[in-house]
């Protein structure tokens, strides 16, 4: 088994000219994905009360979800001969094949659901599946079309790791949000702002939507401050800016004890406050893409448009490795947070590398969730 895992390993993170079109690597890289994409759909259907999002769960077609799944399982199929033909190393076709027999034996696209549906504790699979497929399709021919660094691949260093903190952050979709709410569900309980609550959410949508991003940002720069300047703090905030290559990806590999304390610090003011549903949710959304975006591997500069608004050249400087990037750009919106308190430094160019000096932080998930409480 762990051979066969370091040959898929090996072969995902095949030389540049064992990638090109012709060579196999794309159609299994893509079979690869459906194949278990359409696996986990099925396990969705078979064990929705423990494996889906309430939240998603209403807003699903059934049937469309059953078409959707089939079309993978077909075309994952499809895709894994045309892998088996082309390549002479066959690991990801096979890969891609057992996985989709294996979905098959499940039931396939017409899987039954043998389990009621119930409000207990459940992982967000189909949460995982659909934020994952989405950030590809987005994110992929992106970074293709506008690469900064052309040679680097999706399967770069640390991929790995990097996509199992997305599984697990996904997968703990209710926990993470139930703990991020806490204190801000507390205050509301704990205060009597009505008319305060109201005078807010009468707003017009797009003002609130501006004063979540700078009330946010405003409380995001300090705890994001002290996560650097507290030794204790920093080494749980390292294990995020431990990675060397930046791209969509990167951003995800965040300590859960961080997310906890981030999310639940930055959301007070946005509940709290009382701000309308609309502008809430397109916040959420703008924050999702954004948070992806400035991690992500992409030229685009911006013009005086990068002294607004936080841009991917920013926040690499944050990841910089050099000495002028240490404790700088602590904004994820607002670069203007920076230059009041004396924290901005936004050169021509970019980094010549990512990561942490030293490299102190281990690799490799386990060791990084144990790090902040090691010795070393
Ligand atoms: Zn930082
Ligand atoms: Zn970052």
């Amino acid at each position: 088994m762990g051979r066969l895992r370091e040959t898929l390993r090996a072969d995902l993170q095949s030389e540049k000219q064992d990638r090109a079109l012709g060579t196999g690597w794309i159609s299994g890289v893509l079979a690869l994905f459906l194949g278990l994409a359409s696996l986990f759909g099925v396990l969705c259907l078979r064990w929705p009360a423990l494996l889906t999002t309430p939240m998603l769960r209403e807003h699903y077609d059934v049937p469309l979800v059953r078409l959707a799944i089939l079309g993978g399982l077909l075309l994952g199929f499809a895709l894994a001969v045309l892998n088996l033909a082309l390549r002479r190393q066959k690991i990801m076709g096979f890969t891609a094949i057992t996985a989709i027999l294996v979905a098959t034996l499940l039931g396939g696209s017409m899987a039954e659901t043998d389990h009621a549906l119930t409000s207990g504790a459940y992982l967000g699979l189909d949460w995982f599946v659909l934020n994952l497929s989405f950030l590809c399709i987005v994110f992929i021919p992106l970074e293709r079309f506008f690469a900064r660094l052309r040679e680097q691949s999706i399967f770069r260093q640390d991929w790995r790791a990097d996509l199992f903190y997305f599984l697990v952050n996904s997968l703990l979709v209710q926990s993470l949000t139930y703990l991020s709410m806490k204190p801000a569900l507390t205050i509301v309980a704990f205060t009597d702002w009505a008319n305060l609550r109201a005078a807010m959410a009468s707003q017009p949508v797009w003002l609130q939507f501006i004063e979540i991003m700078f009330l946010t940002d405003m409380v995001q720069y300090w705890l994001h401050r002290a996560f650097h300047q507290v030794p204790f703090l920093w080494r749980f905030h390292a294990v995020h800016h431990s990675a060397e290559t930046m791209d969509w990806l990167a951003g995800s590999r965040m300590h859960v004890m961080e997310i906890v304390a981030l999310r639940g610090v930055t959301i007070i003011p946005m509940y709290a406050l009382g701000f309308s549903d609309p502008a809430l949710k397109a916040y959420i959304l703008y924050v999702f893409l954004h948070s992806t975006f400035i991690h992500a591997n992409v030229r685009f500069e911006f013009g005086w448009l990068k002294k607004v608004i936080a841009t991917p050249q920013f926040h690499h400087w944050h990841h910089g490795i050099e000495k002028e990037a240490i404790d700088v750009n602590f904004a994820v919106h607002f670069p203007i947070l920076d230059k009041v308190f004396g924290t901005l430094y936004l050169p021509e160019k970019w980094p010549a590398g990512y990561g942490v000096g030293g490299h102190p932080v281990p690799r490799g998930y386990l060791k990084q969730l144990a790090y902040p409480f090691s010795g070393d």
